[in-house]
C-alpha cells in the first residue's frame, strides 16, 4: 500500500476543480426532468469540461478488471443500477418518477476530484425519497469521522451506524478511496467498518468518501456491458460522494459549491 500525501498546494488546486466540480454537478442535475435523454447530459458534462479547459478522468479510463475502457466522461445509473452505467452507448431516456445518480471525475491542472450526486426525476415516492437523505446523511456521517487522529476504520463505521438507523442496506463489494494524483489510489475506503481498524488518518491524505445505499439487499451484480453494477433484488440504489482532504483542522469537503 502506497498512500500519496498531497501537498498544501496540491490541495488549493483539487479545491479549486472541487468548486467547477460541484457547478457542473449543479447544472447536470438542474437539466433532469422527465423525457431527457443519458446522451443530452453525458453531451452536456462534456461541454461544460472542456469549456474551462479541463478533462473527463473516466473518460477512455480502464479499471483493474475491465476488458475496455469507460467510453464516456460521466458514469449515470439509474433506479436499481447502483454504479458504472454508461451514459452513451444505448442511451435511455429518464422517465417520471426515476432516481438517477450522476458520478464525475474531473481532472483540473492535472489533479483529480471525484462526486457523485442522485436525484429524482420529476416527484419520486416517499421511499426513493428517504433513500436519498439517508444516502446523503451516512456521507456526511462518514466525511465528520474523516480527521486526523481517526482511522479509515472509523468513517466506516459512521456510515454503517447511520444506515442501520434506516431500513436500506449499503451495497457490498463497493469502496471509496484515496483520489487525487489518480482516479483510483490507496488507501480503499470502504462503507463498513470498524472503529480503530485501518490506516491513520494523516493530514494531506485525499479521498473519496462514498456510501451507496439500497432500498432491498446489498448484493450486487455485474451487467454484461461489463460496467453497470446493479442491486441483486432490482430495489433502488443510491450513491452520494465527495473528495475529501484530511487537514489539521480536520476534513476539508473539496467538492463543495462556493
Ligand atoms: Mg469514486
Amino acid at each position: 500500500m502506497t498512500i500519496r500525501l498531497k501537498t498544501e498546494s496540491d490541495i488549493k488546486t483539487l479545491r479549486e476543480g472541487g468548486e467547477r466540480h460541484a457547478e457542473i454537478l449543479g447544472l447536470l442535475a438542474a437539466m433532469v426532468e422527465p423525457g431527457i435523454s443519458t446522451l443530452t447530459l453525458e453531451e452536456e458534462a462534456l461541454r461544460l469540461i472542456r469549456e474551462k479547459g479541463d478533462k473527463p478522468a473516466h473518460l477512455g479510463y480502464t479499471p483493474r478488471g475491465a476488458d475496455r475502457p469507460f467510453p464516456a466522461a460521466l458514469c449515470i445509473s439509474i433506479n436499481d443500477e447502483i454504479v458504472h452505467g454508461i451514459p452513451n452507448e444505448v442511451p435511455k431516456v429518464l422517465n417520471q418518477g426515476d432516481i438517477v445518480s450522476i458520478d464525475l471525475s474531473l481532472i483540473h491542472k492535472g489533479l483529480i476530484t471525484d462526486s457523485a450526486i442522485t436525484v429524482g426525476v420529476g416527484a419520486i415516492d416517499d421511499e426513493s425519497r428517504e433513500l436519498l437523505n439517508v444516502t446523503k446523511r451516512a456521507l456526511e456521517a462518514g466525511i465528520a469521522a474523516a480527521k486526523p487522529g481517526n482511522h479509515i476504520g472509523d468513517i466506516g463505521a459512521a456510515i454503517t451506524s447511520k444506515v442501520k438507523e434506516s431500513p436500506f442496506s449499503l451495497a457490498k463489494d463497493l469502496v471509496g478511496h484515496g483520489v487525487g494524483f489518480a482516479i483510483h489510489e490507496d488507501p480503499y475506503v470502504p462503507n463498513m467498518g470498524n472503529k480503530g481498524q485501518g490506516e491513520k488518518l494523516v493530514p494531506g491524505m485525499v479521498i473519496a468518501i462514498e456510501p451507496m445505499l439500497n432500498v432491498g439487499k446489498g448484493d450486487i451484480k455485474l451487467d454484461r456491458d461489463g460496467y453497470t453494477i446493479r442491486t441483486k433484488d432490482g430495489s433502488r440504489s443510491a450513491h452520494f460522494e465527495h473528495t475529501v482532504a484530511i487537514t489539521e483542522e480536520g476534513p476539508l469537503v473539496l467538492t463543495l459549491g462556493k
